[in-house]
């Protein structure tokens, strides 16, 4: 089935200087890139987009982190989006991520790891316009 997914190239991948590469994978991988904005969030944006972990030990650490620098942040298509856009990220922890995935192969920790991808349609339905209104997005 056709989906939409929120991708994140997080502030340690784009300090890192490895969007490019990233965007490569996610076009060889056969996804359609429906929108994409370079952006610096506030701490309000990044605690609004990850308030789903606000009673987690590490929400405070992830906000600030997440805050840094600029992210590139992605609409994505295609067949199955939101499982195969997570599979290609991996495993949250790149200790514990796959050979091949993007974070085994970019991410430095834990939370500096690289990418996000919604997690569920329920979670892209909130994440799309949380950055993007309808008029951003250009379908083909
Ligand atoms: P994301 O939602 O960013 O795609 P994920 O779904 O793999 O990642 P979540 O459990 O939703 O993982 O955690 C959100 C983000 O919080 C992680 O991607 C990571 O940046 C950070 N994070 C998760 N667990 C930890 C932890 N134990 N310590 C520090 N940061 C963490
Ligand atoms: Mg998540």
């Amino acid at each position: 089935m056709t989906e939409r997914t929120l991708a994140i190239i997080k502030p340690d991948a784009v300090a890192k200087g490895v969007a490019g590469q990233i965007l490569s994978r996610i076009e060889r991988a056969g996804f359609t890139i429906l929108a994409a904005r370079l952006t610096r969030l506030s701490r309000e944006q990044a605690g609004g987009f990850y308030a789903v972990h606000r009673e987690r030990p590490f929400y405070a650490s992830l906000c600030a982190f997440m805050t840094e620098g600029p992210c590139l942040v992605l609409v994505l298509e295609g067949d199955d989006a939101i499982r195969r856009w997570r599979d290609l990220m991996g495993a949250t922890d790149p200790a514990q991520a796959a050979p091949g995935t993007i974070r085994r192969d970019f991410a430095s920790s834990i939370e500096a790891n690289a990418v996000h991808g919604s997690d569920s349609p329920a979670s892209a339905a909130f994440e799309i316009p949380y950055f993007f209104s309808a008029l951003d997005l250009c379908p083909r």
